[in-house]
């Protein structure tokens, strides 16, 4: 049987919040490059993940297995897993790396240290030192509860090409491919949880989860949100400033038309400021002079609308959580 989806991942969360400020933060922003290059990150963390789950999810396991990705528990302090694979007899982390370069995982100091194709040298957290302390802190979580279950952690190279120089560890480092034959080889047969009782923790991993609210980018980042750049975003070439024509919207620049182009716009305001928006900040925002329009496209969308006629203010909930499948 294919594993069980328990909870989706959120990188998609992020990086429209990355790709909203990437696009709406002037390049001349002294942050600017921090956010190009966190949104280049992400997305190939993301595409790594991908790779691993699409690994996962076609594979037919010979016993049951409940996924969850970018799960948050507190433990001592709050730790995350990127993805955990929770059996009767025992529970997998998989630390998933996608980047480009040669890597060296160091032991003294725990460091991963990349040398980028150019030659540009960056330090990162060791993966290994990630993995073990993650397995420790999940191992005490779960006995705090009186769960007796041992803990397994591995790091996952998302693509065979990549370039790795290791340690002697005990924890492997797999592509994702390996990741079945690993399951399959710490599976003994013998003892652990019944299926009730791996069902019941399942639950309680998910009512554990700590999902955090998403700061607006313009507070995290110390952005005015004034430099704001306004404009409806074309969905084919990505520029701003997309014309009102009848109904929908045509981009001079490529000449594509679109009837939903402003939901970014609105969607880019929310992760950017967080703040309710009025029909005059709407109008400014797309572009448009009519607010019989703006009321009528900030209607159509599923806001909250709070205050009467003239004060109105619609906002949007961004949670960080996505839709939790059980
Ligand atoms: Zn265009």
């Amino acid at each position: 049987m294919t594993p069980i989806l328990m909870k989706e991942r959120t990188a998609p969360v992020l990086i429209e919040g990355l790709e909203a400020a990437v696009r709406r933060i002037p390049r001349s922003h002294p942050v600017s490059p921090n956010l190009q290059s966190r949104l280049s990150a992400a997305k190939a963390g993301y595409g790594g993940e991908l790779e691993l789950d699409r690994v996962l999810n076609t594979y037919k396991f010979p016993h049951e297995i409940l996924e969850f990705h970018d799960l948050s528990l507190v433990s001592h302090t709050l730790f995350q897993m990127d993805t955990l694979l929770l059996t009767e007899q025992f529970a997998l982390i998989c630390e998933v790396k996608n980047m480009a370069g040669d890597l060296v995982v160091t032991e003294n100091p725990p460091q991963l240290i990349r040398t980028a194709d150019d030659g540009t040298l960056s330090g990162f957290l060791s993966p290994l030192a990630q993995v073990h302390t993650t397995c420790k802190l999940f191992e005490g979580w779960l006995r705090a509860r009186g769960v007796h279950l041992p803990v397994y952690g591995c790091v996952v190279m998302a693509y065979a090409k990549q370039r790795i120089t290791l340690p002697n560890t005990e924890i492997p480092t797999l592509f994702p491919k390996l990741v079945p034959g690993y399951v399959g080889e710490l599976m003994t047969g013998s003892g652990g949880l019944t299926t009730d009782e791996l069902a019941l923790l399942g639950q309680r991993i998910l009512e554990s989860h700590q999902g955090f609210n998403h700061k607006p980018i313009c507070e995290r980042f110390d952005v005015p949100t004034e430099v704001i750049k306004g404009g409806v975003a074309c969905p084919d070439c990505d520029r701003l400033g997309m014309w009102k024509r009848g109904k929908g919207w045509y981009c001079p620049a490529c000449k594509c038309r679109s009837m939903t182009a402003h939901e970014q716009a609105i969607r880019d305001w929310f992760w950017l400021t967080g703040k309710p928006l009025t029909n005059a900040a709407c109008r400014a925002l797309l572009g448009i002079d009519c607010p019989r329009t703006a009321l009528r496209l900030l209607r159509a969308m599923e806001l909250t609308a709070v205050g009467n006629k003239r004060g109105r203010t619609y906002s949007m909930q961004l949670h960080m959580e996505l839709a939790k499948h059980t």
